[in-house]
């Protein structure tokens, strides 16, 4: 039986940036504080936290004063800064500059729209690290849409600027933009839509598909958490109906399908080039038929 690893599979390199940052700074000092999961990814969040990471919850901030602090690659809104400025915590911000630049461009439209009473729409997850970021540029007034039933919410009569979390998928964001032209062309209205999805996701779309058909079986490695996870395990369903999401061995049913003769190993943006291994090194050990 032959397993593989997808090489294209593991963490982007906003993820990359950011644990790399940690372990610098983890090398110089005894600890550091990390608001919030680092990753998606529990075993890889367990494994910085022997090394020295420890992780808060946004609850816990304002009660830290005059220490180090990472802010991952999700990014944070304006009020998180100004939490730390108060409380004179030094921050290491290991933001993607993809999100920077979102959160930048949302910041403006924002900015420059408020006057024509244009909605900041995110399509997106909502409460998601990212998204909470993106709706803290806008004041707080972003409109946040899962899917078409959210559109309800909106008022069609007036403009909307509609932007994606960078980890959804294109498919669905066309479905969402055209819903919305098609509502608000009805009265009158204008739509802007900024194609805000980040490449480095989009194209593992079509890579993960193409691996996905290539093998009998397919092990998808990511965190319960991961929403890029969700997106590109579907993608491996869809292409191949033997694809098994699991987030470590544990998962793992004792015995293999049947007919099984070529294993893929594949994983989202947010999972360890270790964990896809150790996956790997199980599978190889199971007996076949
Ligand atoms: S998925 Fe893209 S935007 Fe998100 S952290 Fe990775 S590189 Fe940055």
């Amino acid at each position: 039986m032959e397993v593989e690893i997808d090489e294209d599979s593991g963490f982007c390199f906003g993820v990359v940036r950011a644990i790399e940052d940690a372990e610098r700074e983890l090398k110089q000092r005894r600890g550091l504080y990390c608001l919030g999961d680092i990753v998606h990814n529990n075993l890889e969040v367990r494994r910085l936290a022997q090394l020295g990471l420890v992780t808060i919850t946004h609850e816990k901030l304002s009660l830290l004063h005059d220490t180090k602090i990472l802010f991952r690659a999700h990014g944070e809104p304006p009020e998180t800064y100004e939490i730390a400025r108060r409380n004179h915590l030094t921050v290491v911000d290991a933001t993607c500059p993809v999100v920077l630049r979102l959160q930048r461009q949302i910041r403006q439209c924002y900015d420059t729209s408020r006057e024509k009473k244009t909605q900041v729409v995110i399509y997106g997850e909502k409460g998601h690290a990212e998204v909470n970021g993106l709706v803290g540029q806008t004041c707080g007034d972003a409109i946040v849409v899962e899917k078409e039933s959210d559109l309800d919410r909106l008022d069609y009569h007036r403009d909307v600027a509609l932007f994606a979390q960078t980890t959804k998928s294109e498919e669905g964001f066309c479905r969402i933009a055209q819903e919305i032209e098609r509502r608000t062309r009805l009265f009158g209205a204008q739509l802007i839509s900024y194609d805000s999805i980040c490449r480095q996701v989009s194209k593992r779309l079509t890579q993960v598909r193409a691996f996905a058909v290539s093998h009998d079986a397919i092990y998808f490695v990511a965190g319960e958490k991961s929403s890029n996870g969700r997106v590109l395990f579907e993608e491996c369903l869809s292409a191949n109906p033997r694809s098994f999401f699991v987030s470590g061995v544990k998962d793992i049913a004792p015995e293999l399908p049947s007919g099984v003769r070529r294993i893929g190993i594949c994983g989202a943006t947010s999972t360890p080039k270790w964990l896809m291994e150790e996956v790997a090194s199980y599978l190889r050990e199971l007996p076949g038929e």
